[in-house]
């Protein structure tokens, strides 16, 4: 047995499935999840010794590798000064201004701990802000664990939403709409329906909890289009794309300005620090200044707000994001090259550097598109890779992560698993 096998059994006796979060324990493709000792730059090591090539990058935290120099310095320099003070530093202002100055939606924001709690947080304000209960989703969409937002289900014209997992009431999700990603057109015809009632549609602007999912040409413009005819507040859940596709998030690439903004994973330099933003005039509805009430004993902790600003800083100084795109498309023209090769049928969808591969044929626009992939083959990929040292997302629904420390050498390795990945697939 691997030390990794002996910890995830004792991690199995007090901990639901030996995990944080569900998806870590590799139910998707089998097997043990490996116990990481460490990381550094793009590798991440086991206690088995081994060590891989690492594309999940802290689900996408982690825009400067592991352990990067200038983050760690931050964070230990601040942590070194309280670790937690539970009222206002000037770090949070200099973090906020910076995210105000970056992020083309964004006048004010509020910090929080989890992308969870940025998009929960959101919800309720557009609610408080607009009078109205009901929000709109998109199937294969996740916006965090929060009650309201955990529901996919629904199919065709707009459904009332049902609870994904049991403790969500339908009461709960009662004001949930969910629609197809990238179909304008219901989502015309249930905001004139339902455009009084209903506060938000909430989106992330290129989906990536489904594999990644490009929005159409016009559906980003459309629908900042519809929500302004019906007075509804268009939230871009950028938890994954801020500070990942560019500075200024999907929202700058491809210039639909959202109401409010929701933020995580890079903008906490890989701690946790996550925010919630948008136009002034919605975000004074914050209590103490309005009256929909959010807040948190950790939110604005110095060490995380430390980290995040460092890796902002290293972003506006570095400006990542040629090179993180030139990896990705070198990655993903290999990878679609080694498997024609292979005689498999590919799609594989890529967003500047963001990008995930569908064992299927057809373009992937939806759920439903994603939901038509082999993800028997993907498991049998992602434990080849694994055998030859690179660290895949144990799921086929998720995107690669790259970091600006993967060389090129790191990519020709990585094309090279892939080949003999495929040759047993
Ligand atoms: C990860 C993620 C979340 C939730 O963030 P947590 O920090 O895990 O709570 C929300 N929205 C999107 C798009 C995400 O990818």
């Amino acid at each position: 047995m691997t030390r990794s096998e002996e910890l995830f059994r004792e991690a199995e006796q007090v901990i639901p499935g030996g995990v944080s979060s569900p998806v870590r324990a590799f139910r998707g493709v089998g097997g043990t999840p490996p116990f990481i000792t460490r990381g550094e730059g793009a590798f991440i090591e086991d206690v088995d010794g081994r060590r891989c090539i690492d594309y999940v990058q802290s689900w996408g935290a982690l825009l400067f590798g592991h352990a990067r120099r200038e983050i760690l310095e931050a964070a230990v320099e601040a942590a070194s000064r309280g670790t937690s003070f539970g009222a206002p530093t000037e770090a949070e202002v200099r973090l906020v201004e910076r995210i105000a100055r970056m992020v083309p939606g964004v006048e004010m924001a509020r910090l929080v701990s989890s992308g969870t709690e940025a998009t929960m947080s959101a919800i309720r304000l557009a609610r408080g802000f607009t009078g109205r209960p009901r929000i709109l989703k998109f199937e294969g969409c996740y916006h965090g664990h929060s009650d309201a937002l955990l529901a996919k289900a629904g199919s065709g014209v707009a459904t009332f939403g049902l609870p994904d997992s049991p403790g969500v009431t339908p009461g709960a999700v009662g004001d949930t709409f969910v629609l197809p990603y990238n179909d304008l057109q219901a989502v015309g015809a249930a905001l004139r329906a339902g455009g009084a009632s209903i506060a938000c549609v909430i989106v992330e602007p290129v989906a990536a909890n489904m594999g990644v999912v490009p929005p159409r040409p016009e559906f980003l413009q459309g629908l900042r289009s519809l929500c302004d005819e019906q007075a509804s507040l268009l939230v871009f859940d950028e938890v994954i794309t801020g500070f990942r596709l560019s500075g200024g998030g999907a929202q700058a690439l491809y210039g639909v300005t959202p109401d409010l903004t929701c933020l995580g994973k890079v903008m906490g330099g890989g701690f946790p620090c996550a925010a919630f933003g948008g136009r002034r005039e919605i975000m004074e509805h914050l209590a103490p200044v309005g009256p929909v009430y959010q807040a948190g004993t950790l939110s604005g902790n110095p060490v995380a707000v430390a980290a995040g600003l460092a890796a902002l800083e290293l972003i506006e100084g570095l400006d990542p994001y040629a090179r993180l795109k030139a990896v990705a498309t070198q990655l993903a023209e290999g990878l679609s090259a080694t498997f024609r090769e292979a005689g498999m049928p590919v799609t594989i969808n890529r967003v500047e550097s963001l990008f995930s591969v569908f064992f299927s044929d057809g373009p992937v626009w939806n759920y439903a598109g994603a939901r038509a992939s082999d993800r028997q083959r993907f498991a049998r990929f992602f434990h080849g890779m694994l055998d030859n040292g690179v660290y895949l997302p144990p799921s086929g629904y998720e995107s690669w992560f790259l970091s600006i420390a993967h060389s090129d050498e790191d990519v020709d390795r990585t094309l090279e698993a892939a080949r003999k990945s495929a040759a047993r697939l």
